[in-house]
């Protein structure tokens, strides 16, 4: 995971968390992403969904919130993740959300939406999740500004029958996957406490779409009641991944000083000793964080992550040669790894080695086709080759990305004066594609 103080001083495009309008922020990291798809996929799995349509967007905001998007995009806050240190609560909303999905109900709410005259949120919300792809904050905050004010409007509320049945939903699917209801049971209930207390100002924004009333949370317990699913145990591996996301999380998104001095991250188990890298790194001791980075990667030679750290540590304190290695090691080990494919590319381009950029670069684009960062790189890197026409195509297709259609027109137009566009090769038919998408005439 990257943070974006530091980034913006070294690497202004390299910046996977992304500050949005009214300090809305997500985070990009492979890590947590895959934690979320690894335990997201038998839930829509038991509800016969197709796992891989459904992409994870990480909010950097405290709030207990999740919701869905867009079709089957699930947006999850930190403070959802950070809540409860059994992931059982975390799957359980995913099973609400994913009941919702199921359930059809967000076409139902797209089409209230689009008769209330609120499309415009939607475009919101899905700005976001472009952003969150890997745009720079200028660009997200200008590709958000013409919806932002929408979102005090915010999106519509799912309906009571809606919520009943995505509880419904819900309880089958982690009675399948046998994961116990009480992780989602405890949400409610503090949501509950919460919204008795508060009286509608500053309620939680979950509450804003999934209407909680206390006749839902009783009957989820009344069904509930005397359920052997109640105690079904959560595995204990899942757990031990839950604790080190959490870890990672806090490690990357509290002040260092704070974690370094927290009993719970002193003891010798691993996630306890990633916190205290993360957090000796941000401290800037980089002495000690690569100590505790070394005596990771020494004793599981076969987890990426710890490569993935130690190379941006190093990159981050100025050292880009040494970080080559470290992020080299991480994409061998994951080579599906998108993001962790471009980290090590930037740092290649920044050694001056381009071709080898280029092939992590084309390999990470042909996973994340929509990652304008990654276009941005692609662009800089064929330009340093001398490819200009493949330069341009790549800065067109970032443009377009964020909507700057006159930005991506000239760029277009650029590539053309290199390549011909008519000869039929994968780059002129890319063109074409980006010509009609743009309503520009051959
Ligand atoms: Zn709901």
């Amino acid at each position: 995971m990257k943070k974006i103080c530091i980034m913006l001083l070294i690497f202004f495009t390299a910046l996977p968390v992304n500050v949005l309008a009214q300090g809305f922020s997500t985070i990009r990291d492979d890590e947590i992403e895959r934690y979320l798809k690894d335990v997201g996929r038998p839930v829509f799995e038991a509800a016969n969904l197709e796992a891989d349509n459904i992409k994870f967007f990480i909010v950097n905001d405290p709030e207990l919130n999740a919701f869905v998007a867009g079709g089957q995009n699930m947006f999850i806050h930190t403070g959802l993740i950070l809540e409860d240190d059994d992931p059982s609560m975390l799957i359980g909303v995913m099973a609400h959300e994913t009941g919702h999905i199921a359930g059809g109900h967000l076409a139902r709410k797209a089409q209230e939406m689009e008769r209330a005259g609120k499309e415009a949120a939607v475009g919101y919300i899905l700005g976001i999740a472009a952003a969150a792809l890997g745009a720079s904050p200028t660009a997200s905050v200008a590709l958000l500004g013409s919806g932002a004010h929408l979102a005090q409007r915010g999106l519509l509320k799912y309906s009571r029958a809606h919520e009943e049945s995505a509880d419904a939903a819900a309880l089958k699917i982690l009675k399948k996957i046998h994961i116990s209801p009480a992780g989602l049971l405890r949400l409610l209930k503090k949501l509950g406490t919460e919204m008795s207390m508060k009286f509608g100002r500053d309620i939680n924004p979950y509450l804003l779409t999934h209407p909680l009333s206390s006749e839902r949370t009783g009957r989820i317990s009344a069904s509930l009641e005397n359920d052997p699913s109640l105690d079904y145990p959560t595995p204990s591996g899942l757990k031990l991944r839950h604790k080190r996301i959490i870890s990672k999380l806090e490690a990357f998104i509290k002040k260092p000083e704070e974690i370094l001095a927290d009993k719970k991250y002193s003891s010798d188990d691993v996630a306890s000793r990633y916190a205290r890298a993360i957090a000796n790194y941000r401290a800037l001791k980089l002495d000690k964080a690569l100590e505790l980075i070394n005596g990771l990667i020494t004793e599981f030679p076969d987890d990426p992550y710890f490569y993935e750290l130690k190379g941006q540590m190093l990159f981050e304190n100025g050292k880009v040669e040494d970080s080559i290695q470290p992020y080299g090691k991480a994409a061998d080990l994951l080579p599906d790894s998108a993001l962790i494919g471009t980290a090590l590319a930037v740092s290649l381009l920044a050694t001056d080695n381009e071709k080898i950029a280029i092939e992590y670069l084309e390999e990470a684009i042909r996973i994340e086709p929509k990652n304008p960062h990654i276009w941005h790189q692609l662009g800089v890197a064929y330009g340093r080759s001398g490819r200009l026409g493949d330069s341009y195509v790549a800065l067109a297709e970032e443009a377009s990305l964020f909507e700057k259609e006159d930005e991506a027109k000239q760029f277009i137009k650029r590539a053309s004066e290199h390549i011909d566009i008519n000869d039929g090769s994968p780059l002129a038919i890319r063109v074409k594609d980006l010509m009609n998408s743009l309503n520009l005439k051959n």
